[in-house]
């Protein structure tokens, strides 16, 4: 890889811009909100502005790129984005007119699994999945030491790999899919659902007698604490995610599955039954060989990914 590489994360709330160097480390950097909806000739506008600005642009060659969004990555079009609003910008082209630079874009988590096979696994782990658990669930699949893209560039859609065929509606469309159990908003809900009931004393506590106060953060805090409602809640996140990874590791046979993102804060609270619900349905030598980790990464993946993306 050239000497240094500039990474851009591209989200529904921000923009984080970061030129890397060859060892993974983030020489300089800035970021800035995005609006939503973002009207796509501002934000490459304000994009290539702040490229512009950091000291060392004039010694890049090359910048990724990574958009939370269904991507088109040969043709460099995110097809597809709720989280900005778009559909159909042609975002690489719109971006190497101003920069004048080669430029290669992709799905956030799929860059994501590149930072954490590049950061997380030091470029060891040639089979790797990366599962970033925030407001939703992210996938990113490393196979032999690249993304797995599929036919149409969509593989790695793991938040929404059904595991109660029955289950809530997602907002997919399918039903009982892994994000509609453990993402962030819904693991709110259960807390919700449990003061409402009159129990989870420690959960109501913490919430200040307002429950919109209770996030997955503050479930962690009251299980940490004693909380059995809580400690239910992280222990049957556990069992649900056990379930998923059973059948990633009985699929792909990885090294690592690498977890990312906000929720991923409170894994100790959910590996328990995570492993042992992988044990009891996973078959024995793949569940074995997989080790699963918490990204010391989690605020970078994306940037320093899309720089990686960049080579
Ligand atoms: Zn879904």
């Amino acid at each position: 890889m050239e000497k240094l590489c500039l990474g851009i994360d591209l989200g529904g709330t921000g923009v984080k811009i970061a030129i890397v160097d060859k060892k993974g480390n983030i020489v300089e950097h800035s970021s800035f909100p995005t609006a939503c909806p973002a009207d796509p000739k501002k934000i490459a506008e304000t994009i290539a502005a702040n490229c512009r600005k950091l000291k060392h642009f004039k010694k890049i060659r090359s910048i990724g790129i990574g958009v939370a969004g269904d991507i088109d990555q040969e043709k460099g079009i995110v097809r597809f984005s709720p989280n900005l609003g778009w559909k159909n910008v042609p975002l690489r082209d719109m971006l190497s007119k101003k920069l004048r630079k080669h430029i290669n874009i992709d799905n956030d988590a799929n860059v994501a699994a590149l930072g954490a096979f590049w950061l997380d696994s030091k470029g060891k782990a040639k089979n790797l999945l990366c599962v970033t658990l925030g407001t939703g669930v992210g996938g990113g699949i490393v196979i032999n030491g690249e993304i797995y893209r599929g036919s149409t560039g969509s593989a790695g859609e793991i938040g929404h790999v059904t595991i109660e065929p029955n289950g809530p509606r997602c907002n997919c469309g399918n039903h009982g899919c892994i994000e509609r159990y453990v993402g962030a908003p819904y693991l709110s809900n259960y807390g919700r659902e449990a003061v409402r009931k009159g129990n989870g004393k420690i959960i109501a506590k913490l919430a200040k007698g307002n429950i919109d106060n209770i996030t997955p953060a503050l479930l962690a805090e009251a299980a940490r604490k004693g909380d059995k409602e809580a400690k239910e809640i992280w222990n049957k996140a556990g069992e649900r995610l056990g379930i998923l990874f059973a059948d990633l590791i009985n699929l792909c046979n990885p090294e690592m599955i690498v977890l990312s993102g906000g929720v991923s804060c409170s894994a100790d609270l959910m590996m328990k039954s995570m492993n042992k619900t992988i044990f009891s349905r996973a078959y024995q030598t793949p569940a074995r060989a997989c080790r699963i980790i918490v990204s010391h990464y989690t605020h970078k993946l994306g940037v320093v990914g899309a720089a990686l993306l960049a080579k």
